[in-house]
């Protein structure tokens, strides 16, 4: 059963949730006893190309039709379907994200293939099918889901793997999907233009985050700065959005973003459970909260009982010293 992977890029560089989604397959493939491949759709420097090896891929296809510089789902769905089938591939893996859920939901309609989202560890083997454990319920419980398809797909969250690089290097195969033209002009990207340079919230390998403790959007210069100095991206509870201290788009929980950072830092939240729901998947969660009472720390790994007005000027002094 070999496995392939879908591999997402920005701005010239392999995304790190497709890192971990590499390093997932080639543990998938050693388990199956074949080996892993990865894709990658559009052109990108051979030198990053290779270094899909590091994360286990032996072999990267690549399809460097500069077409597909530019996401289009339709024209992804069916260079990766081709793929699927030039590689003879029973699994594929790639990571949840706002692409690979459309591009895996057209791949196993077109193979009637099982499909499993949210899939938090690396699967175990039920006779010739694979067994998952998944995160539903925004996070509240795990399910157990037996994939019984000819192919089987999985998207992986965020953040669910420790990965070891090596300076191993993949093989490069030039893939050349037939990719009609008719497929780019149904739906035609024709500008992209970036709305800010903030780190996007889903992405954020860092979120530090603030609720109604900071008491006014005058305040929120300090939750900015503690990020700049973490390169984090920022987020808010849902009525510091509410209120419009901050926008919208920033607010994490159960109506918001949802994120699985490595490192989420809480500040003058409380912890409600609809806030937890979007965060209860990050890897190592600190809360800055002057009640030591706040539902947070049941959910906190490093809690810090203090005035935040006090804590977060000191603590990112403390980082900018270390972090230079
Ligand atoms: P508060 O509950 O007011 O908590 C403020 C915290 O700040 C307190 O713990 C306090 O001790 C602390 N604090 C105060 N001063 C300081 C200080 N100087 N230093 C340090 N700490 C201080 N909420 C979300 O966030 N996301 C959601 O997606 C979401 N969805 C919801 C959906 C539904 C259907 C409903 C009913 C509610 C939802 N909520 C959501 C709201 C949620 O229930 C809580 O009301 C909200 O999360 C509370 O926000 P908060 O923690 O910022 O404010």
């Amino acid at each position: 059963m070999s496995v392939l992977i879908f591999v997402e890029t920005n701005e010239g560089k392999v995304k790190p949730s497709s890192l971990e989604a590499v390093a997932y397959g080639a543990k998938v493939a050693d388990m199956l006893g074949s080996s892993a491949t990865a894709l990658v759709l559009g052109e990108l420097a051979q030198e990053e190309l290779e270094s899909i090896g590091g994360y286990g891929a032996k072999k990267v296809m690549h399809a460097a039709d500069s077409r597909l510089n530019q996401i289009n789902l339709l024209a992804y769905a069916e260079a990766l379907a081709q793929a699927v089938e030039a590689s003879g591939a029973k699994v594929l893996v790639m990571a949840k994200s706002s692409l690979g859920d459309p591009v895996a939901a057209r791949v196993a309609g077109r193979f009637k293939a099982a499909f499993a989202g949210n899939v938090i560890e690396l699967p175990t083997k039920e006779g010739e099918h694979l067994k998952v454990k998944r995160s539903v319920y925004t996070g509240k419980a795990f399910a157990y889901t037996i994939l019984k398809g000819e192919k089987q797909i999985i998207a992986i969250k965020k953040n669910i793997l420790a990965i070891e690089k090596t300076d191993a290097k993949a093989t490069v195969e030039a893939f050349t999907p037939t990719l009609d033209d008719a497929l780019f002009s149904r739906v035609k990207t024709v500008k992209v233009e970036k709305a800010s340079d903030e780190i996007s919230l889903p992405e954020a390998d860092i979120v530090v985050s603030g609720g109604r403790g900071l008491k006014g959007p005058e305040n929120w210069g300090m939750i900015e700065e503690l990020a700049k100095v973490l390169g984090a991206a920022t987020g808010c509870s849902k009525p510091v959005s509410d209120m419009g201290w901050r926008p919208h788009h920033e607010h994490v929980g159960q109506t918001g973003v949802k994120v699985s950072p490595n490192l989420y830092i809480a500040v003058g939240i409380s912890g409600a459970i609809q806030h937890l729901a979007g965060v209860n998947s990050s890897k190592n969660i600190v809360v800055i909260n002057k009640d030591p009472e706040a539902p947070f720390f049941k959910a906190a790994d490093y809690g810090i009982v203090g005035d935040a007005f006090e804590v977060v000027p000191k603590l990112t002094e403390a980082l900018k010293k270390r972090l230079g």
